[in-house]
């Protein structure tokens, strides 16, 4: 019999993770969405009742979620506001690589430093001609004795401003090309590292992203992740594993906007009556609940497949990706259009979820990309 019953425990997730997102982003959200700066304030916090990194075993002082777990946990920030909710989250997409290939000593020194200074960590892999096209990289980092020299540009970094730690993608050989990819976790104070000034961008902009330069940046070779040439592996896995995460977040943008337009509609009288009498509206209420579940559910399912290692576990993860993003487009969008010019305005959050919802089609692999790898699986 399969059971969607949640444990104990996994209910308590989501009471913990809905009780800091009523009282930290929920209220602050509108501020950050206007400031467009790092919520410090809200990351801190974060640490502090432990609704960061909670994917980091417990050993290291982490919560020790499994994927389900963390979709659980990013729902719940997603429904505050998924510009913040990344904040809290994005460490994770660059923390990932160390859980796939890093040593026992780098994981403790990492991880050590991330929970002491309560910081936060950026994933650099995206570069001017290298967005869709991971092997297209052109940043180098050449062996010299015991270091690796790096050069190169990156784009569109989250976190980088803000970062303790780096983790950068860059080519170890340049005539082997993406074959010897290597992933390093980096420093963010080493010398040689050059923070451009931030995106200026169009939702979730709570979170800031750079492009960055690296000139002769020095990494000791201690801060290889895994071996030389296993770069490519790692952003595939990575993506494997982070991607629900996205998804889930998404299912929160949407059932937040749904939530607001509904309880709205049932509230506005035109004609003598509530919106929702009209059966148009109803309907429309109808298919958002509906395309929610849907998209709850198979988010549910790709991460019930990473954590029990079902074969199928990267297709499920893309769909899932695919589905829930692409579903909250539409909902956010519906959401703003059934409360009229309420829904356009900024007395109300459905226009922010709406802008928010849009990145989510973006990064970490566009929808096409997903297309890509989904018609990959099915065709091979
Ligand atoms: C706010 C934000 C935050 C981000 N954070 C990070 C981060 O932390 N770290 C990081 O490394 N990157 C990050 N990215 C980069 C992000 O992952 C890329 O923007 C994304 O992968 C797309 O790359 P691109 O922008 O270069 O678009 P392109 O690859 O140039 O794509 C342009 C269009 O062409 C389509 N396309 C491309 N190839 C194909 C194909 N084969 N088939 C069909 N369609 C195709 C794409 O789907 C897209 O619609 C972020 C981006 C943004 C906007």
């Amino acid at each position: 019999m399969v059971s969607f019953e949640l444990e104990k425990y996994q209910h308590d997730i989501i009471e913990k993770y809905r009780d800091f997102t009523k009282r930290w982003i929920i209220p602050n959200r509108q501020k950050y969405d206007e400031l467009s700066e790092f919520p410090w304030d809200i990351v801190k916090a974060a640490y502090d009742e432990k609704i960061i990194n909670g994917s980091i075993p417990k050993e290291y002082g982490g919560n020790g979620f499994n994927i389900f777990d963390s979709s659980l946990a990013s729902e719940e920030l997603g429904y505050g506001c998924t510009g913040i909710g990344i904040c809290i989250d994005a460490s994770i997409l660059a923390l990932t690589p160390t859980f796939l290939a890093a040593t026992e000593e780098q994981k403790k020194r990492i991880y050590g430093e991330m929970f002491e200074k309560k910081a936060v960590a950026a994933y650099a892999l995206t570069e001017p001609n290298a967005g869709s096209d991971v092997a297209g990289i052109k940043s180098t980092a050449l062996k010299k004795k015991d270091k690796y020299i790096l050069n190169g540009h990156k784009r569109f970094i989250t976190n980088a401003e803000v970062a303790e730690y780096i983790t950068v993608f860059a080519l170890a050989d340049p005539e082997r090309g993406a074959r010897s990819l290597t992933a390093f976790i980096v420093k963010a104070d080493t010398p040689g590292i050059e923070i451009l000034p931030r995106l200026e961008k169009m939702g979730q902009r709570a979170s800031v992203q750079n492009e960055i330069k690296f000139h002769d940046v020095e990494i000791p070779e201690e801060n290889v992740l895994g071996r030389e040439g296993m770069g490519f592996l790692i952003a595939m896995k990575t993506f494997d594993r982070t991607r629900t995460g996205v998804a889930s977040a998404a299912v929160g943008n949407a059932q937040a906007a749904y939530d607001t337009a509904l309880s709205w509609a049932k509230n506005r009288i035109q004609f003598g009556k509530p919106i929702t009498a009209n059966q148009a509206m109803a309907f429309l209420m109808a298919d958002m609940s509906l395309e929610i579940e849907a998209s709850r559910n198979i988010v549910w399912r790709a991460a019930w497949a990473y954590d029990t290692k079902q074969k199928n576990y990267s297709l499920l993860s893309a769909m899932s990706k695919l589905h829930a993003t692409d579903m909250a487009m539409r909902v956010t969008t519906d959401a703003v259009q059934a409360m009229g010019g309420d829904g356009y305005s900024k007395e109300f959050p459905v226009e922010k979820m709406m802008r928010d919802a849009k990145l989510s089609q973006i990064y970490e692999g566009t929808n096409q990309i997903q297309r890509v790898v989904i018609s990959k699986a099915i065709l091979k």
